[in-house]
């Protein structure tokens, strides 16, 4: 478009075209959008859809279409490719909504994708007590183990060991038929008696 006036004779043509001309503010209404498409730290988008770029100036933003024309005449009150894309990015705005208010069960397994910010940071919350949870059950169940190995087990003398062993040896047609060999009982039991 600047390339006709890259002349100083036309200079003063490109400034009567500049006057007549204004900056197309691209769609700026649509901060709920932007808000929804934050990253799980607050970070601010680079694009609303594929076709689009988000661009921040003077603590506002506002979606351009990949192929605004920034110039704009000042009877319009934004480019076409701009015009076209509010319809986009509306129906874009529904989508996200529907997916935020749909129910979606907070588990660990929850896919972040489905969740929004605030319900990113409700997961994170939620897991960090799951790990607490957790942290505690096992430290719990670590000492009740021990309290039943120290109630339960038996040593027994080198005699005893020798007498038990006799016992099993005695009476090993018995055991073969109540634990029969390569069943789990067999297992379970050959692993205590160790
Ligand atoms: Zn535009």
């Amino acid at each position: 478009m600047f390339n006709k006036f890259s002349s100083i004779q036309n200079a003063q043509e490109f400034c009567q075209l500049l006057s007549t001309c204004d900056v197309c503010p691209g769609n700026s209404d649509f901060s709920d959008l932007v808000n929804m498409k934050k990253g799980p730290g607050g970070q601010i988008p680079v694009r609303i859809t594929p076709n689009d770029k988000y661009i921040v100036f003077n603590s506002s933003g506002t979606i351009r279409h990949a192929k605004c024309t920034i110039i704009i005449p000042r009877d319009c009150k934004r480019c076409p490719p701009c015009t076209v894309h509010r319809s986009d990015l509306a129906s874009h705005r529904s989508k996200m909504k529907v997916k935020m208010n749909t129910p979606h069960d907070l588990s660990s397994t929850t896919p972040n994708s489905y969740l929004s910010h605030s319900k990113l940071h409700i997961k994170m919350t939620k897991l960090q007590a799951d790990r607490r949870r957790l942290k505690r059950r096992s430290g719990y169940l670590e000492l009740k183990i021990e309290e039943i190995y120290r109630n339960e087990i038996a040593i027994l003398s080198h005699q005893q060991l020798a007498s038990l062993d006799k016992s099993l040896e005695d009476c090993a047609e018995q055991m073969n038929s109540v634990l029969p060999v390569g069943s789990n009982r067999n297992l379970i039991f050959n692993r205590e008696s160790r």
